[in-house]
């Protein structure tokens, strides 16, 4: 194994040369250039092997190439790899009616490729279910995505700033405080957009009782209540949704989805129940590449996987596993649910602290100056955790110390 420095290796200096002439600045330099994967490991193009703990932003709920995936991925690209929406595929009925069913019976779903666009689906659908209706009410610190409607819902003013004008009639809540948001949703309100776990302002999960109030007041004023579930869904909470870990209690009119759902691949889904799910009309939203019957293969193989698997019951014991062995001084506390943590640092040093884990062997996150994201696939053991902790230890130690 080669060895890992301060400084980037031959190749991956000339990787990053290229990607700095050939792409636009938004993403920055990249620190790393990825030649290969396999489970939770990930190699460099310069041969220094990673232990993945955020899994490519939460996506790769089974980790790097799983035979399941390849196999599925293999043989679909091999039969038909496209048909667009102007034809039935096979791949994206049953991934329709699986998604259906799992959130109920009348669920409607549309088919998209990431989690912006099954936001701004769902967008498109509490407008075309409350005609007379315009006012989306949405959370401070929230994320939905980066396209301009799924911008608009998106509580950090940053990142919104630079784009405005962005849809009117968005009013931004305190997350978590429920009198703030029985007093924000009135009978002009069209939807209430949230994230049942805040996951890019650093898996922050609703305080007990806040999402059943939202369900509380979607009712009494007809508002739909829209639970983004891009990050949290498809098993990282240790439940098919972060909401049932949350709120077990409650139902939401609409769910998107994304991230994990493809075990890698790019897709999105947008899911309705009720009234909602019949809301968008014969022309009123489409997607060339939605419901890819690569991409909805790779979907099915992967949900068959953290069934037979049971890696829902795995993301809650390792995701406990994860959160009660991370113990240093430089940690105010750990939060979260399932394989899904923030760790909250006592002093401004995330960035510094993921750096210095890279070189200790382990991917982690700084999602905020303060705290680090740790998502892993659903895959990884009791080993690998511990490794991982050694490793994040290890980089605190240096930083704080
Ligand atoms: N919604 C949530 C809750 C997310 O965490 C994200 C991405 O981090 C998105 C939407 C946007 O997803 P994508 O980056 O696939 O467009």
């Amino acid at each position: 194994m080669a060895e890992k420095t301060d400084h980037p290796g031959a190749v991956t200096a000339e990787r990053q040369a290229r990607w700095n002439a050939a792409f636009m600045a938004n993403y920055g330099t990249p620190p790393l250039a990825i030649e290969r994967g396999s489970g939770v490991h990930v190699w460099d193009v310069d041969g220094t092997e990673y232990l993945d703990l955020y899994a490519g932003i939460a996506v790769s709920a089974l980790g790097h190439a799983h035979p399941t995936v390849i196999e599925a991925v293999s043989r679909q690209i091999g039969q038909v790899g496209h048909t667009s929406n102007l034809m039935i595929n096979e791949r994206s009925l049953e991934l329709g009616e699986r998604l259906s069913a799992m959130i109920g019976g009348d669920a409607r779903v549309f088919l998209c490729n990431s989690g912006t666009e099954a936001v701004e689906a769902a967008i498109k659908v509490t407008r075309r279910h409350h005609g007379d209706r315009s006012q989306l009410i949405a959370a401070e610190g929230a994320f939905h995505g980066r396209t301009l409607g799924a911008l608009s819902i998106t509580g950090q003013p940053a990142k919104r700033a630079p784009f405005a004008p962005l849809l009117p009639d968005v009013t931004f809540v305190p997350y978590g405080d429920a009198e703030a948001l029985r007093a924000a949703v009135t009978d002009q309100t069209a939807a209430v957009f949230l994230e049942p776990v805040l996951g890019e302002a650093g898996v922050i999960p609703a305080p007990d009782g806040y999402l059943e109030t939202a369900r509380e007041v979607c009712d009494a004023t007809g508002a739909l209540l829209v639970l983004d579930e891009v990050q949290g869904g498809v098993g990282r909470a240790g439940a098919w949704f972060s909401h049932q870990v949350t709120a077990p209690t409650i139902q939401a009119d609409v769910i998107t989805m994304a991230k994990g759902l493809g075990g890698g691949l790019p897709i999105g889904a947008c899911i309705a129940r009720g009234a909602a799910g019949n809301a968008l009309q014969p022309g009123d939203h489409g997607s060339t590449f939605g419901g890819n019957p690569v991409a909805c293969a790779a979907a099915l193989a992967t949900l068959d996987v953290i069934e037979s698997a049971d890696l829902l019951g795995a993301a809650r014991t390792r995701g406990a596993q994860l959160a009660a062995a991370l113990d240093h001084p430089a940690i105010d506390f750990v939060r979260g649910i399932g394989l899904w943590r923030g760790v909250v640092l006592r002093e401004p040093i995330a960035v510094e602290v993921e750096a210095r884990a890279r070189l200790h062997g382990a991917l982690v996150n700084a999602v905020s100056p303060t705290v680090i994201r740790l998502a892993p696939a659903l895959i990884v053991t009791g080993d690998e955790i511990d490794a991982g902790v050694a490793a994040l230890h290890k980089a605190l130690e240096e930083v704080s110390g």
